[in-house]
């Protein structure tokens, strides 16, 4: 396969879409996945679930709702009613994001072949930019021995992301301007945080964690399986009490988003950045959703914020998002219904 886009930058736009063909569920499917998972494990847990969303969220049959009207039912009635015990809504989801985040560490094997190419062809001179939790992106890397990094440098790996110094000395133009043949690590902006990024909720710090590693601390009356990740801050380790527990960094999957995080809020701020830095956007399995209003405003008039883009990708079975897409970025749009038909004719 010669690698004619070696030469130019491309931004690449993952959504769930992207993580089908691996065998990762679809927000319609999770729910139905995560009883067949955990009936038996965590029955009490899983019993729960189903008893609160009849009794709280109106919905009769939790196993085929989807994940986002389930949490997006939950934010509302935690912000409109005075009757539920906090305690319990609280219970609740952090049941549902246990078993999500426990989902998303299923071991992906038989990658298909699509991925290895797109990533060799692409991996080099491209930004890549996600609004999954899960962890394909990086074992696809990780099989290819690429270099990838969630920010472009190696202090990544400690704990100064994040952190005041670590934006302040950030350089996008180093992030930004890759040398051809470069080692540069491929950058992978997870827009709507990670599972295996976990943030302390005393001194706010992240830690990055290795995916097997990552989840959801529990304590639950419910859940058989507690689980302990704990800051290892200096500050925040004290000889005489346990040390705070650390949540995944993560902007949960319901309807009405918050990103009240500000670790999230510089992911897209380089995110709007490379948008207006590169010559080629590529989005993958991305459905545009009107509430995921950070995303369409990036998107709109794109042809006026970047006159040096040349190209823009839409892969997605769904032929009808193709003008929505065209409406926003003012721009012509070639449409691929899946990233085998893309990556076919390149060949
Ligand atoms: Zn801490």
């Amino acid at each position: 396969m010669h690698n004619i886009y070696n030469s130019k930058k491309s931004l690449v736009i993952t959504g769930a879409g992207f993580s089908k063909a691996a065998g990762l569920p679809l927000d319609n499917q999770i729910m139905a996945e995560i009883f067949s998972r955990f009936s038996k494990i965590e029955p009490r847990a899983v019993k729960y679930l189903e008893k609160f969303a009849q009794g709280n969220l109106n919905i009769v049959d939790i196993r085929n709702s989807s994940i986002e009207e389930i949490l997006t039912k939950l934010q509302v009635l935690e912000y409109y009613s005075r009757n539920i015990h906090k305690n319990d809504i609280a219970e609740f989801k952090l049941i549902v994001l246990k078993f999500l985040s426990d989902l998303l560490k299923i071991e992906i094997a038989n990658l298909p072949a699509e991925y290895g190419d797109f990533m060799n062809l692409f991996h080099a001179k491209s930004i890549f930019a996600t609004f999954n939790y899960d962890y394909l992106f990086e074992t696809i890397c990780n099989n290819l021995k690429i270099n990838w990094t969630y920010l472009p440098d190696s202090t990544t790996e400690t704990n100064s992301f994040g952190s005041e110094e670590y934006f302040q000395n950030f350089c996008f133009d180093d992030f930004i301007n890759f040398e051809e043949g470069d080692r540069t690590p491929v950058p992978y902006l997870k827009l709507h945080g990670s599972y295996n990024w976990q943030i302390c909720w005393n001194c706010k710090k992240i830690r990055m964690i290795p995916g097997a590693n990552a989840g959801m601390s529990t304590i639950s009356k419910y859940l058989i399986g507690h689980r302990f990740i704990n800051c290892m801050e200096p500050e925040c380790v004290k000889e005489d009490s346990a040390s705070p527990l650390m949540s995944p960094l993560i902007i949960p999957p319901t309807l009405i988003k918050f990103y009240n995080f500000k670790y999230i809020r510089s992911i897209w701020t380089l995110f709007q950045m490379s948008l207006l830095n590169i010559e080629r956007v590529i989005i993958i399995g991305s459905s545009l959703r009107d509430e995921d209003l950070l995303l369409l405003n990036s998107l709109s008039c794109l042809n006026i914020k970047n006159k040096s883009i040349k190209e823009l990708i839409f892969i997605n079975p769904n032929i009808e998002l193709k003008s929505k897409i065209a409406d926003l970025s003012d721009m012509k749009i070639s449409h691929y219904s899946h990233l085998k038909n893309y990556l076919a004719q390149k060949k």
